[in-house]
């Protein structure tokens, strides 16, 4: 082909193209404007051929790609009366009744409806009537045979006036996150959490059938379909862990109950280095399938009978204010949303600044008389009696008042303040969830009491979110990370966003960092360590207490705790916080650190993180009892000995025929394993005692004294001074065979 030619040919297809082009816009104008109007009309007169697609909601998943909210069509079946009189007219234009009891009982057998209430149903003078809503896809696949003209024809022409619309329903099966996933609205839009935030992402756009067809009911024929097919949302991933956040929320629950909570609690668990949220809950919370009932937020509601009463109230007035009441409280993420003084977790940041500034190092020594005078004003340590001559780890260790004013003190108002706003506390950290409060802080240059009153967490106030962001800083490097929720934003056609990890600021030296993560995890694994209660055998957890009050002159505390793992490389780190306790002890020590441990502990295990025992850990850890059963009595005691186990044999027989506990249980070391060489006595039980109180070597006595095993359970540093079981895993009373092992949790009275 010569240039010329080609030339010529290019403008021919190109006169083509613009000639096509024009033809479709006349056509599109032919359609929207010319016989929109026309066709709108159409619609009306004959619903039965409109049908609006709804836009399926995107799905939110979990980091590990469970669906934590989903998006189901549902089909809902409606009828046009007057299309199936016209249907079942016959040639003289006489309705044949015989044709409509056919249609009602068909659909009533289908639908597992009343033939009667159906044939009602079809036979009223409307254009419109619903038959049955939110039908089962066999349901909906039985009737779209009947409309299939290729089936059966006759058949489809007498059930054209029956049809589908479609509707979209949100399902939440696990039911984990609420306040992270928020719900949606009657018009499927998002109105709290994720679902609000990303709801321009999740909607997707909806899409139509549009068509008519014989529209003067005379024989010409009119055909006419517009279809847009509808788009799916996109679909978020976020950073949660649905496991995690399982155990965080299992945990939550039972210290509402545990420590009667009247204002309820929260907890987060993120990934200190990234920022990444695997976890964030506040208890009590609502049902995701059924965000407005109040049912799931009452079983943990404390304190609130009177408001609940009233949401039963005859008064109009009285009821709506009182769900209201509670509307707002089950709603509320209070990890984001509530600020409070965070009290003594507060003085990690406190530490960190002094090291990273130079006015202390490890070797600089302070004392507590149990009070300083600041200005005109008197200020305790929470230890009456004060801590005496201490150095600065054991200043943190102990949560010395003193300690942290004297430190306080030499930063000064200006570095104060200047390491304040570098941790992030001025500003919201910028979480992508509905709801984050700004905290409360001195803007004008801070007075001695003020310095001495914040270096332990006093006289500000600040959010949970910005709190563990902070410290998260403080344990990773030095590096505040803005806290991430959302992972990645992807459709049908792969990725649409990902999302970083970001550093917001550095703020101290990764030998600050690692001098601090040290320090604290003597808060908790040191004996006379105010965090020991969130001890964990074979794991290192650094941590820190607090315990704020709300207000002065009142006994409304709120008990916190802040704790990683492991403490030299932390991969995870948590912050619990609980609002107004009931309990004689408020402090975080006693009721917040057991609990942070415990979430620690399921976690790291799940996380399959291993534990490294220290000796002594070693040799307390638990020993699967052998299986002795059919052995000769002497090579019996032999097996058992070689496990550091004890044995007591019942009988005088040679050959042991049956043994207490069974093969495979686990127990501590020097336990005891009875053996029997004559038929057991299946009757002969024993009564637990209760251990309530107890010592551990007292609550191991009480035990073996019955026959009984006993075994440390739960987190808390059982070995050091002061311990009390405060908890057992079979209640008193309770009837067990002998040998049967009791496994007991204990923990410390702290005071901060
Ligand atoms: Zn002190």
């Amino acid at each position: 082909m010569t240039l010329g030619k080609m030339r010529k040919r290019s403008v021919v297809l190109l006169f083509v193209f613009f000639v096509l082009l024009f033809l479709i816009v006349c056509r599109l104008f032919y359609w929207q404007i010319i016989k929109g109007t026309q066709m709108k009309e159409l619609a009306e007169r004959q619903q039965t051929n409109q049908t609006a697609i709804i836009a399926r909601r995107g799905t939110i998943y979990d980091r590990n790609q469970n669906i934590l909210a989903e998006s189901a069509t549902v089909n809902t079946v409606v009828c046009n009366p007057q299309q199936i009189e016209k249907d079942c007219k016959d040639e003289e234009g006489n309705v044949r009744k015989s044709d409509l009891r056919l249609i009602a009982s068909t659909l009533a057998e289908i639908l597992s409806l009343d033939e009667d209430d159906v044939y009602d149903k079809i036979t009223r003078e409307n254009k419109f009537q619903y038959i049955k809503k939110r039908i089962s896809i066999e349901e909906a696949d039985a009737i779209k045979k009947l409309k299939d003209s290729s089936v059966d024809k006759e058949t489809a022409k007498l059930f054209s006036g029956v049809y589908f619309e479609e509707d979209s329903k949100r399902y939440y099966q696990y039911n984990l996150a609420s306040h992270i996933i928020g719900f949606t609205g009657y018009d499927n839009d998002g109105m709290q959490g994720i679902e609000m935030t990303y709801n321009e992402y999740l909607t997707g756009r909806a899409g139509a059938v549009l068509s008519a067809r014989n529209a003067g009911g005379t024989t010409a024929e009119m055909q006419y379909e517009v279809d847009f097919d509808a788009q799916k949302g996109d679909d978020i991933v976020l950073t949660i862990d649905g496991n995690i956040q399982a155990i965080l929320e299992k945990y939550l629950e039972q210290a509402c109950i545990e420590n009667e909570l009247k204002e309820g609690c929260c907890g987060i668990v993120m990934n200190p280095k990234t920022g990444e949220i695997l976890a964030m809950a506040t208890k009590p919370d609502f049902d995701l399938n059924d965000p407005t009932a109040l049912l799931q937020y009452e079983k943990f509601a404390i304190g609130m009978d009177e408001v609940i009463e009233l949401t039963r109230s005859e008064n109009d007035s009285e009821r709506n204010d009182a769900v209201a009441q509670i509307r707002n409280k089950m709603w509320r993420n209070k990890a984001i949303s509530d600020t409070y003084e965070p009290g003594s977790t507060f003085k990690i940041l406190t530490a960190a600044m002094a090291l990273e500034e130079g006015v202390a190092d490890l070797n600089s020594q302070f004392y507590c008389s149990g009070s300083k005078q600041v200005a005109d004003r008197t200020i305790k340590c929470h230890k009456h009696a004060g801590h005496g001559a201490e150095d600065f780890a054991h200043g943190v260790i102990n949560s010395c008042n003193v300690v942290f004013m004297d430190l306080g003190l030499r930063i000064g108002s200006e570095k104060f303040q200047e390491y304040f706003k570098a941790f992030g506390l001025t500003q919201r950290t910028g979480i992508e969830l509905i709801g984050e409060s700004g905290s409360v802080y001195y803007k004008n240059r801070m007075s001695e009491t003020d310095i001495a009153t914040s270096s332990f967490g006093q006289g500000f106030s600040i959010t949970p979110i910005q709190l563990i962001t902070a410290i998260s800083a403080v344990v990773n490097g030095g590096n505040v990370m803005k806290p991430q929720i959302v992972k990645e934003i992807r459709n049908s056609g792969g990725v649409v966003k990902t999302f970083y990890p970001e550093v917001v600021n550095k703020v101290i030296s990764e030998q600050t960092s690692a001098t601090m993560r040290n320090i604290l995890e003597q808060v908790v694994s040191d004996p006379n360590g105010t965090g020991k209660n969130a001890y964990i055998k074979g794991y290192r957890i650094g941590g820190k207490t607090g315990t704020s009050e709300k207000g002065r002159n009142n006994d409304k505390r709120i008990a916190s705790f802040v704790g990683f793992a492991p403490a030299d490389d932390p991969q995870i780190i948590c912050l619990v916080m609980l609002d107004e306790p009931q309990t004689a002890n408020k402090y975080g020590g006693t009721i917040a650190a057991p609990l942070v441990g415990a979430i620690m502990e399921e976690t790291l295990e799940y996380l399959g993180i291993e534990r490294q025992y220290t000796e002594e850990e070693a040799q307390s850890i638990s020993i699967s009892v052998p299986d002795v059963r059919e052995q000769a009595v002497a090579s019996a005691k032999q097996m058992i000995a070689n496990k550091k186990l004890n044995i007591k044999v019942v009988g005088n027989g040679d050959t042991v025929l049956d043994q207490l506990p069974l093969p495979g249980v686990n127990v501590s070391e020097n336990s005891t394993v009875i053996v029997y060489t004559q038929e057991r006595d299946e009757n002969k039980k024993v009564a637990v005692p209760d251990l309530t109180g107890l010592t551990p070597e007292q609550a191991k006595k009480r035990l073996s004294d019955l026959g009984l095993n006993f075994e440390v359970g739960g987190a808390g540093l059982a070995a050091s001074k002061g311990a009390y079981a405060f908890r057992q895993s079979i209640p008193a009373g309770t009837m067990v065979e002998p040998a049967t092992v009791v496994s007991v949790e204990f923990r410390h009275s702290a005071s901060d």
